[in-house]
């Protein structure tokens, strides 16, 4: 099924014709839970990987034996997904209780190196913003799940971009780290319905003509909406409700919650797409904006991939897909992924003059 992002609220570039020229593309991933195959973009593997070639490694020196079994961080999220919706059985509430993080790999040494996460493969085929090296069309990403590398002792990611008419036999018996140092550096393996959609530029780096000019509007929407509330409150007190039961009041006050108008603001609906996505613009909603220029040449790095630990959140429910409008508060669609890096937002950026040139990370 594809996934599709309904027409913006707003047509922005009516309302202020300067956006234009800060405009982008980007794709969003649209990861939902599954089993890819080889040959298609997907998360979490498998991937289009030469049987011939050594699979990536952490030769980092630090602890890689402990932490959480792969294979355990699963079947929590199996069993966590199965029992929704209702309470835990002895049986799961037990199991679950033996899922603990620990030494799990005694044999592996500090400087052993570590076979790297498969994380994501792209082909530009379905992902239009994907940019890479000339005449490569995937892009698959790993990285170390250990929060220890660099300065920011952050995960280490790896990208490697490929010819994929270039692989041949594919890599059948796929490695992976035996731990990983937190549950949330673990990706649950999706299917992608990559989308195409336009970005506008974060509102803090904008002109402060525009932002000012784009306070005032969401300002002026504000007051038209206060408007219609007094209109509304006006009907109201003329027909008083009451409810004979508690469950009767809370039914109708969901309902009146969700007829709430809605407040289109800048940065909410019109700017940046919340999720996995590639391309597009960088948000900066818990720092201020940073440069990011690449350390060879200097050039301005855009966002190659963002991940995010939510799809679609309170603050962005107008990207919420139209075919999941019945499913907004399903953790397969808000949250399939399982991740959570940083404060909940990683980014890959990479030189747009030479993406062989070193990629840099950002967090929010
Ligand atoms: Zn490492
Ligand atoms: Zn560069």
């Amino acid at each position: 099924m594809t996934r599709t992002t309904p027409p913006r609220p707003v047509d922005v570039e009516d309302v202020f014709p300067a956006l234009s020229a800060h405009r982008r593309t980007a794709t969003r991933l649209h990861p939902r839970q599954g089993v890819a195959k080889a040959g298609e973009s997907s998360l979490a593997g498998p991937l289009s990987w030469p049987a011939g070639e050594p699979w990536p490694v952490c030769t980092a020196v630090h602890a890689k034996g402990t932490g959480h079994r792969l294979a355990d961080v699963r079947l929590k999220r199996r069993i966590l997904a199965e029992a929704r919706g209702r309470d835990l059985s002895v049986e799961e509430r037990r199991i679950l209780d033996a899922l603990r993080p620990g030494r799990h790999a005694p044999g592996l040494r500090d400087e052993d190196p570590l076979p790297l996460l498969a994380v994501a493969q792209l082909y530009t085929r379905d992902v239009p913003d994907l940019v890479g090296p000339e005449g490569h069309d995937l892009l698959q990403v790993f990285w170390c799940p250990f929060e220890v590398h660099g300065p920011d002792r952050t995960i280490d990611v790896v990208l490697k971009w490929r010819r994929s008419q270039e692989v041949g036999d594919v890599l059948a018996d796929q490695p992976e780290p035996p731990v990983a140092g937190r549950e949330e550096c673990v990706p649950t393996p999706c299917v992608l319905h990559p989308e195409q959609v336009v970005e506008h530029e974060y509102l803090g780096l904008l002109g402060e003509e525009l932002q000012e000019g784009i306070a005032d509007w969401e300002e002026g929407l504000l007051d038209e909406e206060d408007e219609d509330d007094e209109d509304e409150d006006a009907y109201d007190s003329s027909t008083p409700q009451s409810y004979d039961t508690y469950e009767e009041y809370e039914a109708a006050t969901a309902r009146a919650r969700a007829e709430e108008e809605y407040e289109v603001d800048y940065m909410g609906d019109l700017s940046i797409a919340p999720g996995w996505k590639a391309g597009g613009f960088a948000s900066w909603h818990l720092t201020d904006p940073a440069p990011v220029d690449c350390e060879a040449c200097g050039t301005p790095m855009p966002p190659l991939l963002t991940v995010d630990q939510w799809e679609c959140d309170g603050g962005s429910r107008s990207w919420l897909p139209l075919e999941d409008r019945d499913s907004a508060d399903d953790p397969d669609v808000i949250d399939p992924v399982g991740v959570y890096l940083g404060r909940g937002v990683m980014r890959v950026h990479t030189c747009p003059v030479d993406p062989a040139h070193p990629h840099r990370l950002g967090f929010q």
